[in-house]
Formats: C-alpha cells, structure tokens, sequence
C-alpha cells in the first residue's frame, strides 16, 4: 500500500515586498493511512503553512505531493476542491464557530462544503456527532454558552461531518485549559483507532509526545534529528 500523504522536496515562499518568506523549505515526508503524526515547532516554523498545504487550501511553490494516488499539482481547483470537501476536516485553535448559530447549525455549515455520492441526512448525522462529542444535552445553545474545550469539540464535530478520513488541527488546544485539552487529545485518538488519519499542529510537547510520530519544523525545515 502506498503512503496516503508524499511530500517530495515541497516548498511554500510567498513573495513579499522586503523579500521572498521561505515558509517551507523542500520538506520530504510520508505519512501512512490511520497514523497520528503531532506536527511541533516555534512559531513561524511553517506548521500552518504545512497543513494548508496537507489539506489542499494553499499549493506548493515548488515539489510534489500525492494524496492517496492523486498528484495534487495536476489536479484543478475545482478537483481540488472537492477532495477537500469530502476527504478533509480541519480543526482551528480559534474554533470559528458562528455566534449566532445553535451547536447543530454550525456543524451543518459543512454540510454546504461536503460533498457525497449517496444522500444521507446531515441533519442526522450532525445530531450523532454533537451527540458522540458529549454535547446532545446543549444541541441548541449557542456557542458562546460553552466552555473553550466545549466549542473545540463541536469543531471536531463539524470537521467530522461527511465522514472525511483526513482529520488536520492547527493548535486545536492552543486557547484551552490543559484537562480540556487531554480531553481533546483523547477524542482525536478515538477517531485514529477507528481509521482516520490525524495531523495535529501542538506547542504542548506532553500531547505531542502521545502521538505515534512526531514531526519537528524548524524554519520551514523538516528537523530530523528533533523528531
Ligand atoms: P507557524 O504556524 O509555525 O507559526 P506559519 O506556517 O504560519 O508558521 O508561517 C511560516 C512563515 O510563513 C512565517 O514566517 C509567516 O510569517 C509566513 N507566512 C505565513 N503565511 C503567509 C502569507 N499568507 N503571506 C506571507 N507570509 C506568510
Ligand atoms: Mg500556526
């Protein structure tokens, strides 16, 4: 079986007016279908830049990435697009739940993202998840009636909408308490037993050190001898 990512040499510069910003420097690496990899690095190191470009919301300036069996260089926005929407779920450390919207309409919000051959319903299945999350009892309260590790978890749930097999989270517990964010670890660990493949962006090493492999960028590099 083939890897399900291979970065070969990718790199990400963004053109700026004082010079180009070398985000990711020719960064090689695999990871196989259902492992947890923690991505760590200080700040600036290019773990953002390294999930975008996992997740297919940026290309690279320069390598090659193959998703699965997918070149993505030859793939079109549109195709792109649409892998995203059904393979790919993305958690952030600033949650970007809608403040307006109850829990259940804003894990439906990636319903209008996901995409899938066989109709089910949504509505169900974010029901289920919200439910899975341990947050059924608060389906229609909003966000900002929950705690910090509370709205993490109903990300994870909205990430988890159309059953994406490739989980992404940037910092997912960067703006909670540390037993919270235990809790989080623990709920994407769930999800890796049962398949999923999860990249988790962290600055807290405890957690990174859970993971099955670590990752460690420096300066966009990938840095082997800190893994
Ligand atoms: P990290 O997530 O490890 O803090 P990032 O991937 O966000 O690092 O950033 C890596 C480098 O790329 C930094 O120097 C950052 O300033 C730069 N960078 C990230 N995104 C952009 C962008 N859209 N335009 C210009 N520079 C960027
Ligand atoms: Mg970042």
């Amino acid at each position: 079986m083939q890897p399900l990512i291979q970065l070969q040499e990718v790199s990400k510069t963004y053109p700026m007016p004082g010079g180009d910003v070398h985000a990711l420097r020719r960064v090689s690496l695999e990871v196989e279908a259902g492992e947890f990899v923690s991505v760590v690095g200080t700040s600036g190191s290019g773990k953002t830049t390294l999930l975008y470009l996992l997740g297919l919301l940026t290309t690279p300036s320069g390598g090659r990435y193959r998703l699965g069996d997918r070149p993505v260089e030859e793939l079109s926005d549109r195709e792109r697009s649409a892998i995203r929407g059904r393979e790919v779920g993305f958690v952030f450390q600033s949650f970007h739940l809608i403040p307006q919207l109850d829990l259940l309409d804003n894990v439906l919000l990636a319903s209008r993202y996901a995409r899938r051959a066989r109709p089910v319903s949504f509505r169900e299945e974010a029901r289920g998840l919200i439910e899975r999350v341990g947050l059924g009892h608060r389906i229609r309260h909003r966000p900002g009636e929950l705690s910090g590790g509370e709205m993490q978890r109903v990300a994870i749930a909205r990430a988890l909408l159309g059953g994406p097999s490739l989980i992404l989270a940037d910092e997912p517990t960067g703006n909670i308490d540390q037993e919270n964010g235990k809790q989080i670890f623990d709920l994407l660990q769930s999800l890796c037993d049962e398949g999923r493949t999860i990249i988790l962006v962290t600055h807290d090493l405890a957690l990174a050190r859970r993971a099955g492999r670590r990752i460690h960028l420096r300066d966009g590099e990938v840095d082997d001898a800190a893994a």
